[in-house]
């Protein structure tokens, strides 16, 4: 784990490598405004673990890691500040010698990437016009749109959306996508999210707009968690009236026990680092040489390994996240 004060923004930045078995810890950056150091700390390693299941399930030659950039209170920086601290966690980057390979994350672009490759070169999720894979988000929620289908059939006998009662909750990059892919499906939409401009996207697709609080107790066959992590816990799961949860948010759950509450209420759970793989699968792709149409090939993959881990949970008798995270063990100790 480093932690620096960056020289340049007085910005804490954070890159946490948590294993290189594989290969390199591959994470995204994620610049956000925390209550203090210790809860950006926990987040970052958190994050950091998450990413070795990810990269492991999805049997990629990474490791696990994560960078953050904390914002200073209230979130908002002045353009020079902002362009200053992304310099800083390029410079924390580069201390680390290749241990880490970053890439862009919730609040961060593929724009900043270029900013970040200034100070090192291991920084993946260019722009395409520099060679490399640009916004990964399309990716993800190509990857999250498969993987609903397969919790469909799993659940109802046909991974058909049409008519399918959806709710995605969180509509930036990947959700906004997610949500029009179903759309074309023939869903039935219910969208929230805590930015109210999101409203327009409502009206476009024909779908129904609700608040997020609502939106948890909606009842629908889908919900699909597109925003941020840990709102699955004691209070929010005895509310839950959907059948299945998949999306692309990281660590929905606000500790691994309640895989098993959700287990116990018949919803059916995609481990959300099983989902969300599609952007570091692209990713991969721009390791070697980038071709879009293999990447979307090996994303939807992401099917068929949920098709395992349902299978290996229903014969074990285990929740779907011990049967990812067992996965994840086998491939890290091979
Ligand atoms: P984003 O920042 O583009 O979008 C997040 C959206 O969620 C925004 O519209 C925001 O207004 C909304 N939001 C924030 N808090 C909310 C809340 N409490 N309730 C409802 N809506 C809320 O982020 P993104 O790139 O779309 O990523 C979404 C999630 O998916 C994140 O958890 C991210 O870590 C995860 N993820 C993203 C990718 C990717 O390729 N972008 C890959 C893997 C995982």
């Amino acid at each position: 784990m480093l932690v620096r004060r960056g020289r340049r923004s007085g910005l804490f930045t954070f890159v946490a490598v948590h294993s290189t078995v594989r290969g390199p810890a591959l994470g995204g950056c994620r610049m956000w405004a925390y209550e203090d150091s210790r809860a950006a700390l926990r987040d970052v390693l958190r994050l950091s673990r998450a990413m070795t299941s990810k990269a492991a399930v999805a049997d990629l030659p990474l490791g696990g890691g994560k960078g953050v950039i904390m914002l200073p209170n209230g979130g908002t920086l002045t353009r020079e500040r902002r362009h200053a601290a992304l310099l800083d966690f390029g410079e924390t980057v580069a201390a680390l010698q290749g241990q880490y390979i970053t890439a862009e994350d919730v609040g961060t672009s593929s724009r900043d990437m270029n900013v970040i490759a200034e100070q090192t070169k291991f920084v993946a999720g260019l722009p395409r016009q520099r060679g490399g894979s640009g916004d990964p988000s399309p990716f993800t929620a190509l990857g999250v749109h498969v993987a609903i289908r397969a919790c469909c059939d799993r659940v109802f006998g046909s991974g058909s959306l049409r008519n399918r009662k959806v709710c995605v909750v969180g509509l930036g990059h990947v959700g906004s996508r997610v949500a029009k892919l179903c759309a074309k499906d023939g869903a039935k939409l219910v969208l929230a999210d805590v930015d109210r401009s999101k409203r327009k996207l409502a009206e476009e697709l024909g779908a129904s707009w609700t608040t997020p609080a609502r939106a948890l107790d909606a009842k629908v066959d889908v919900l699909e968690p597109c925003a941020l992590g840990g709102f699955l816990d004691d209070e929010t799961v005895p509310r839950l009236r959907c059948r299945v949860i998949a999306g692309a948010a990281n660590n929905q759950l606000a500790d691994d026990r309640i895989a098993d509450l959700l287990a116990d209420r018949q919803i059916l759970w995609a481990p959300d680092f099983v989902v969300n793989a599609g952007g570091i699968i692209n990713i991969v792709e721009e390791l070697d040489e980038y071709s879009p149409a293999n990447a979307r090939r090996r994303v939807r993959r992401i099917a068929e390994t949920l098709g395992e881990i349902f299978d290996h949970a229903e014969k074990k008798s285990v929740t779907p996240l011990a049967a990812a995270n067992q996965l994840a063990r086998e491939r890290l100790l091979a």
